[in-house]
């Protein structure tokens, strides 16, 4: 009787050939069986009557993995039966505990569809749309599971005889490859205005300064010459886009390392077959035109990931900006139709074709932080692969924040976040959301039946939520960031949660932003915030970090606050002190906001009075830092009452008297990042000492601050804690849905203990 073996692989496996690398070995050492994908990687299953073939098999995987593969753990165990597998196979479905067949995310071009694309004797010879089983479009052209070409937008191109060929073929890479197509067979570009040779003609449209929409892999692309001023601020004027960094796509490794700093981990998460946007510190920052990236020290940078992408450096050129084919703050544009009447405006050419993209998804950005990769938007490459979680969780739909929407659908134990949507501020934003639930429900066969929002009644999700007809549960915004920095990292004890961001609607009604929470899955108490000082002009105070300037003054000097003499006070602003009077009259709205404490502080400082786009004001004061002294402002902790309140008057004092005597900007920028550091510090370990928890979890928007998080984890770290941030999931509003997600769940399960998850409601 033959031995049946079943082997589980985690790591790097998918999308990097493992499968017919599996297949190949398996003929070599005559062993039948199948080889699947599954959520956690690959599990291979052999039947041999010869053990120690399995043996060396085991062996063999990992002395000749794929170059781009990374096995983790590797586990074999015996089965108790035989299954009668004639030969070897690689399944083409992929089944996930058996629970629902999952969607590959998009996956960057692979190194040699790259080589059949740039070698002339090749029939894909510049090819735009190569793919093999290792690379190319995934989700974005899935209408339907299972994954089959009938199921793509490649449904109307019947492969030649040739593709077909390779399709069929089991030792061929192209084996099963669903999108696979050739110049004969498979879709076509055409350039807008019309011109002969489509890619060549775009080429020379860049080199000459032109602004080129492309169809790209998710949604539509404007693409200029990143290195000509005139060309970045012409993009910048035409989309009407204010001081926004614009991503770089640089034509390989070498060109990023000519203009950014670059470690290992970074490289290898820019040739990830993610390939995300990937922040790094640049060299120079004076190499590119103010228009990129005007005042930071950091720039998003990608590499090409469509063959369609590396064609575009055929020309001269190392560096285009490519950013999102839509308006302002609208969903990116995914059809031809749209993308004549939106982008054309905008750009002088239209690279286009003839393959629809069917889900929408702009490209992700991530950096690289303590041994980890952080994603900071997350879409193309990593959207729709679940999250998985500990535990089980019922079906539910948790429908994410207001800004950087995302929404979260949990599954067993998967939870399944959206691709980024965007700002809820418009109805195509709802709209890109309910298409993207629909497809997501469909394709993981989710039925929802209780629905999580955030606390917040006047979100676009949180009305939406309204009017289904479910259950809701409403969540607190920084519970829920917490919550999902717990959840993704696996923690079950109560933590310390420190939930930094720039607003969030308190339980009291009042906006949040600077909160310490004892808390765990269920529920939380407020340990400590920051000061609350007036919002004024609520939805202007955004933007206008002089206004919250001008409240954290007014809250330090009171009335004397009229006779600070701070540079900050222009002519055109000086209005605003009668104003204040006014507005203060009536009890404002308070806000303990960290995100408008940094907006108050580059303000006075004189770094920004204005933000042109979220978070401006904070990203230009750590640009600013000096970060190698170190001198703290003094902070107070108010203790007399429950919830501590940190008192920022007397920093607020200090900094103010230090711009009246025109202290340096960058002085003040590094010892505010050393007070709010040192203060996380402090009130952690104070609250680790009365409560005894060991575990801080660090979330919130404000933790995208690099030069925070440097200053906080090694010194919690050295205190003793174990300490959490994000990895998969944003930090910022992003990654709020996976919160809710994880609360709505825990609050189901204690409220209705006989509660089964998967349960459909019926009797048995
Ligand atoms: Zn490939
Ligand atoms: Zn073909
Ligand atoms: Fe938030």
């Amino acid at each position: 009787m033959p031995q049946r073996y079943r082997i589980s692989v985690t790591g790097v496996v998918q999308g990097v050939g493992f499968r017919p690398f599996v297949k190949r070995l398996a003929d070599r050492f005559a062993l039948a069986g199948a080889v699947s994908n599954t959520t956690g990687g690959v599990v291979i299953e052999i039947e041999t009557e010869d053990p120690p073939s399995a043996e060396a098999f085991v062996a063999a995987l990992h002395s000749e993995a794929p170059r781009s593969a990374r096995i983790e753990q590797c586990e074999m165990r015996e089965l108790e039966s035989a299954a009668g597998y004639s030969s070897f196979v690689i399944s083409a479905s992929r089944p996930i505990d058996g629970l629902f067949t999952l969607i590959s995310p998009d996956i960057a071009t692979c190194a040699e569809c790259l080589q059949d694309i740039f070698d002339p004797a090749n029939r894909r010879f510049h090819y735009a749309f190569t793919n093999c089983t290792n690379c190319g479009p995934r989700y974005s052209i899935t209408t339907q599971i299972p994954y089959d070409r009938p199921n793509t937008t490649m449904a109307p191109f019947r492969m030649c005889s040739e593709c077909e060929a390779e399709y069929g073929d089991e030792a061929n890479r192209r084996f099963h490859a669903q999108p696979n197509a050739c110049p004969r067979c498979g879709p076509r570009l055409t350039l807008e205005p019309k011109r002969e040779d489509a890619m060549q003609a775009a080429v020379s449209a860049l080199e000459q300064g032109r602004i080129v929409a492309l169809k790209g892999l998710g949604g539509f692309q404007l693409a200029c010459n990143a290195l000509s001023a005139e060309a970045v601020a012409k993009l910048r004027a035409r989309k009407k886009r204010g001081r926004k960094p614009f991503a770089v796509m640089m034509r390989d490794l070498a060109a990023v390392e000519r203009y950014c700093e670059l470690s290992g981990p970074e490289r290898e998460l820019l040739s990830s077959p993610a390939a995300p946007i990937v922040l790094l510190k640049m060299r120079d920052p004076g190499a590119f035109p103010v228009a990129v990236a005007s005042g930071l020290n950091r720039l998003g940078v990608m590499l090409p990931y469509t063959p369609l992408h590396h064609l575009l450096f055929r020309g001269s050129q190392d560096c285009l900006v490519m950013t999102s084919g839509n308006i302002s703050e609208e969903p990116i544009v995914i059809s031809n139709a749209e993308a004549r009447t939106r982008l054309g405006a905008i750009c002088d050419d239209l690279l286009l074709h003839d393959r629809e993209i069917f889900m929408r998804v702009d490209d992700s950005v991530a950096c690289w932080f303590d041994g980890r990769p952080r994603i900071l938007r997350r879409a193309r490459g990593y959207a729709p692969e679940p999250v998985r979680l500990e535990v089980e969780m019922a079906d539910l739909l948790a429908c994410g924040a207001e800004l950087k929407n995302t929404f979260c659908i949990t599954k067993g134990p998967y939870a399944i976040l959206s691709q980024h949507i965007g700002d809820m501020e418009n109805y195509e934003t709802l709209e890109f959301f309910e298409e993207t639930l629909r497809n997501l429900k469909g394709v993981y066969r989710a039925e929802p039946r209780l629905l999580a929002h955030d606390l917040h009644p006047d979100y676009l999700a949180t009305r939406w939520a309204a009017r289904q007809n479910l259950p809701t549960l409403a969540v607190q915004h920084h519970h829920a960031h917490i919550a999902a920095c717990m959840a993704e990292n696996g923690v079950r004890q109560p933590v310390i949660g420190v939930s930094l961001d720039g607003t969030g609607y308190g339980s009291d009604a009042q906006v949040w932003g600077g909160e310490f929470l004892i808390c765990d899955y269920f529920g939380f108490r407020r340990a400590a915030h920051f000061r609350y000082v007036p919002l004024i002009g609520v939805n202007r105070a955004m933007r206008q970090g002089w206004r919250m300037a001008a409240a954290h003054l007014y809250d330090a000097f009171g009335k004397d606050y009229r006779r600070l003499d701070l540079p900050l006070w222009d002519a055109a602003r000086g209005c605003c002190w009668n104003l204040f009077d006014r507005l203060l009259q009536k009890p404002p709205l308070l806000t303990s906001s960290c995100g408008r404490l940094f907006d108050a502080i580059a303000a006075l400082a004189g770094i920004c009075g204005e933000s042109s786009y979220e978070g401006e004001a904070a990203m230009l004061l750590e640009a600013a830092a000096e970060t190698e002294g170190s001198d703290l402002y003094p902070i107070l902790v108010d203790r007399t009452a429950a919830p501590w309140t940190i008192d920022t008057r007397p920093m607020i004092r200090k900094i103010a008297e230090e711009c009246a005597r025109s202290h340096s900007a960058a002085k003040i920028a590094g010892a505010f990042h050393r007070t709010i550091g040192f203060t996380i510090e402090m009130i952690c370990a104070e609250l680790g000492d009365l409560t005894g928890l060991c575990t801080v979890c660090l979330s919130g928007g404000t933790f995208q601050n690099f030069t925070l998080l440097e200053l906080v984890v090694p010194r919690l770290r050295a205190r003793g804690f174990n300490v959490f941030t994000h990895s998969q999931v944003p930090p910022n509003d992003g990654g709020l849905s996976l919160g809710q997600a994880v609360i709505a769940a825990e609050h189901l399960r204690r409220e209705r203990p006989d509660y089964v998850p998967g349960d459909t409601g019926k009797d048995h």
